[in-house]
């Protein structure tokens, strides 16, 4: 990643909260590989090809959270066409579970480990207070992990703070080949995916698409600890990277 100036570095990579200039855990935890990604690139006709379905994706998963996030807040807003199967599989979900949201969209900043970013939700589900993190991906990936334990780290800074549990409300959607195959379909960014839903892909079945449907899957994650300290090595290699911009901040650095 190339930066052109100090101030593009620390827009790019951070918060200033009270004067004072915090790395972004999303900024941090960019930091691990991430293979899948690289294979996704290498799928694709050419990197801008690639690039571009990647950007559509963050979109639509924007899309999606934003959506989710104002039915949190109460308010009813506006469900586009092409959202519209996940966010009903998502008010199913809530029927299902009380959701009572304590904050959404919400800062957080660790003045221990100075770092700092935004959380999707912290609710009380079923009775128990937690991070809830939404995801739009088609798996829940270990790296979440490692972005959530940040949050209630920082969170645990707050004196009188409850234990809190992490939570991954997946959100998607897809489409199941209707002939019993067991094939799903899924299109993200313009980009059409056809896997086994479970075991081998029948590459025979003449597919044929059902109707759009929209998928929740809530996991809690465990091993808090383990999950921080990967968190904080992290963080450890990210300012090893960004040593030369860092050592122009002036400010905990
Ligand atoms: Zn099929």
């Amino acid at each position: 990643m190339y930066y052109s100036n100090l101030k593009n570095f620390m827009a790019t990579n951070g918060y200033e909260i009270d004067g004072i200039w915090y790395p972004r855990v999303t900024s941090i935890v960019s930091i691990k590989a991430k293979p899948a990604l690289y294979k996704f690139y290498a799928d694709q006709a050419n990197f801008a090809a690639a690039d571009a379905i990647k950007n559509k994706s963050a979109e639509e998963g924007t899309l999606i959270h934003e959506t989710v996030e104002a039915i949190l807040k109460g308010e009813t807003p506006e469900i586009p066409d092409t959202i519209k199967p996940v966010v009903s599989a998502f008010l199913d979900f809530r029927k299902q579970n009380e959701v009572v949201p304590h904050q959404i969209e919400t800062r957080v900043v660790s003045k221990k480990h100075h770092y700092a970013g935004t959380l999707d939700c912290l609710a009380e589900l079923n009775g128990q207070l937690g991070v809830l993190d939404i995801k739009t991906s088609q798996a829940i990936y270990r790296d979440f992990g490692i972005q959530t334990s940040a949050y209630i780290e920082a969170l645990r800074e707050t004196p009188s703070m409850p234990p809190l549990k992490r939570w991954i409300l997946r959100l998607d959607q897809a489409r199941y080949c209707i002939k019993g195959c067991g094939a799903k379909m899924r299109e993200k960014g313009g980009n059409i995916k056809i896997r086994a839903d479970r075991g081998k892909l029948n590459k025979d079945c003449p597919h044929v698409w059902g109707d759009l449907l929209g998928e929740v899957e809530l996991r809690e994650l465990p091993d808090f600890e383990k999950d921080l300290r990967a968190f904080l090595a992290a963080k450890g290699l990210w300012e090893w990277e960004h040593d030369y911009w860092l050592g122009q901040i002036k400010n905990g650095f």
